[in-house]
């Protein structure tokens, strides 16, 4: 799947707006940060070798000749056996080398006492220590946290060139389901899925378009995966790619372009389908509400997250001891809904109960999955594989 997606146009974006976007540029500082020497506290710019013997027993006195705040330059030049007040991030005076930090100073106003010695350079920050200008900065493919946005404002930079955040477009199909607010009918159920999937795609930085729900009739939804397909980077289609009588999503999703039915050996999300139409990714996901939110996690997410410009579309994976028995006869891997917590120096799992693929609630009290291979038994207090949902919170 990632080797058949691509990244998507690159588009400029304001940098109050490019959090969780992904550089589509090299940024290379015009500037040197800081763009002066300055003062890393508030205390008394010195020659250094004046306060040489400084100490509680020794202590020297200075002629203080100007204050200095941020924001301004410096009048004075500093001659030996004098001294500014200085306060932090104002800019160094001439002659001066190194800052005396006011907790052990005193000032009468005219003259300052140093109880301390200071080595050259200290307590300075000096013109370009943080980045000179021309370096490279942040590559293309960075991903903007806070720390990078605060990085592009502090190199002059209001705009950036970003990847575009894929729009997806997103249908549930069914006979059965049912849009909220309308009572249930006999048979019938909620319309979950949609609303899962259409958060998953905001969390994972993407812009959903809600296509509504498709009843299990071959015309009605080709005609709504076409329009999602024309509106959209990429679709996502709910249910209807197993084997049941009323699936018709397969046949129609085989008339849009090059599709496969999956049947990957995990549980949950056994069915899947996956496939390119008009060059845009179709992700036929499984119906079961769980097995929905499983199978985006772990293979949509990544492959969207490509296309947003990511280089490393993984969650990390981490071990983590098991607090309970486990056996899996099954011949697939299967992703057990877990609460992960910190003990002791380790990360511990517990599963959240019932594991059906219809038990949404399993996902609900889960803050990640610990991952089972084939025909295991496990005890507790063995090490498993385990990732969490998210930032792990929930
Ligand atoms: P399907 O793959 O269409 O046979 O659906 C498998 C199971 O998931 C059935 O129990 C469906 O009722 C249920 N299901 C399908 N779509 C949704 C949905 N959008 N929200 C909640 N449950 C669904
Ligand atoms: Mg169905």
């Amino acid at each position: 799947m990632l080797d058949t997606v691509s990244i998507s146009a690159p588009e400029k974006r304001g940098i109050l707006d490019c959090l969780g976007h992904v550089l589509a540029e090299d940024i290379y500082a015009g500037e040197h940060i800081p763009p002066f020497d300055n003062s890393a506290m508030d205390g008394f710019a010195v020659v250094a070798e004046d306060v040489l013997g400084a100490s509680e027993e020794t202590p020297v006195s200075l002629a203080v000749v100007e204050s200095i705040a941020a924001g301004y330059a410096p009048a004075k030049r500093i001659e030996r056996g004098q001294a500014a007040r200085i306060m932090t991030g104002a800019m160094m005076p001439a002659g001066a080398d190194a800052v005396v930090m006011q907790e052990v100073t005193q000032f009468d106003g005219e003259q300052v006492r140093l109880a301390e010695a200071v080595e050259k350079a200290e307590n300075v920050r000096f013109t370009g220590e943080s980045v000179r200008s021309g370096d490279l900065v942040m590559g293309s493919g960075k991903l903007l946290r806070p720390q990078e946005c605060s990085m592009l404002a502090s190199l002059n930079r209001s705009e950036v060139k970003v990847h575009r955040r894929p729009r997806v477009a997103v249908v549930s199909t069914g006979d059965e389901l049912t849009p909220l607010g309308n009572a249930l009918e006999p048979g019938k159920i909620r319309d979950s899925n949609r609303y899962g999937i259409c958060a998953q795609l905001r969390e994972a930085g993407c812009i959903p378009i809600d296509m509504g729900i498709a009843r299990d009739d071959e015309e009605e939804t080709e005609r709504i995966f076409r329009d999602g397909l024309n509106r959209a980077d990429a679709l996502i289609t709910s249910g209807g790619v197993s084997v049941g009588e009323h699936d018709v999503v397969k046949s129609v999703l085989s008339k849009l372009g090059e599709i496969n039915f999956w049947r990957v050996a995990m549980k949950p999300g056994k069915p899947q389908a996956y496939g390119i139409a008009d060059g845009k990714p179709i992700f036929g996901l499984p119906g079961n509400p769980v097995s929905s939110l499983v199978v985006f996690e772990l293979f949509v997410r990544p492959a969207l997250l490509k296309m947003a410009g990511h280089s490393n579309p993984f969650r990390p994976t981490f071990r983590a001891v098991l607090d309970e028995d486990i056996v899996n006869k099954d011949k697939r891997t299967n992703y057990m809904r877990s609460i992960i917590a910190r003990r002791e120096g380790r990360y511990c799992a517990k599963t959240t109960g019932p594991q059906g693929s219809g038990i949404l609630y399993s996902l609900v009290l889960a803050n990640g999955f610990i991952v089972i291979p084939p025909g295991v038994s496990l005890k507790s207090g063995d090490e498993v594989e385990a990732q969490f949902l998210g930032d792990g919170v929930g």
